[in-house]
């Protein structure tokens, strides 16, 4: 039952690119072909725990919703715990939040704020990286309720965006296990 640990590149023509969606000019890098294939899926959360543990992780935080999909397989790669950073109004209990800004309008984020013991070391994880907005406001927020980060891991970057620079300017180290060039 072992899954073979596919290269990056490997993992990467598992990745579908989609023009012109949501919008006009945008490629969409679609997971859901990565994430169908067993050992697609396998091996990038095989190589996402490897990037975790070796900067010793305490907990693994995860983006709603795609962040879910490969971080909550991190942290049981791991053995450590999950922290869903959620979309608003969708947790039973008081939260606290981020609101922050968008190419249009606002959005807010939204956590357990018994979520995390403080100094814990937690490290982020999503699908995707472009421009950085959504990943600097689940750090931000996840140093709101007292943790110490200072990793990011993503499947995929978009470094023309600049998002991984805007992490680093705010103290959070990136890695992603492929890049594709333009947005
Ligand atoms: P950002 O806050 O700009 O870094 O955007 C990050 C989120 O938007 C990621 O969690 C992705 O799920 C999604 N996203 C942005 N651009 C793309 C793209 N070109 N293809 C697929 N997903 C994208």
């Amino acid at each position: 039952m072992t899954a073979p640990h596919l290269s990056r590149d490997e993992l990467k023509a598992l990745v579908r690119t989609v023009p012109d969606f949501p919008h006009a000019g945008i490629q969409f890098r679609d997971i859901t072909t990565l994430i169908g294939h067993h050992q697609g899926m396998a091996a990038s959360v095989r190589h996402l725990a490897e990037l975790a543990d070796a900067v010793g992780a305490d907990k693994i935080a995860g983006m709603e919703a795609r962040g879910f999909i490969f971080g909550a397989a991190v942290a049981v790669q791991l053995g450590v715990g999950f922290v869903p950073v959620r979309k608003p109004g969708k947790l039973p209990i008081e939260t606290i939040g981020i609101d922050y800004a968008l190419e249009y309008g606002t959005d807010r984020l939204e956590m357990d704020p018994g979520a995390i013991e403080p100094g814990q070391n937690v490290v982020m994880v999503d699908d995707l990286i472009a421009t950085g907005g959504t990943a600097l406001a689940s750090a931000e927020l996840l140093r709101k309720a007292g943790a110490l980060v200072s990793h990011a891991l993503f499947v995929i970057d978009l470094p023309d965006l600049g998002g991984a620079s805007r992490l680093r300017a705010a103290g959070v180290t990136v890695d992603a296990l492929m890049a594709f060039d333009g947005d």
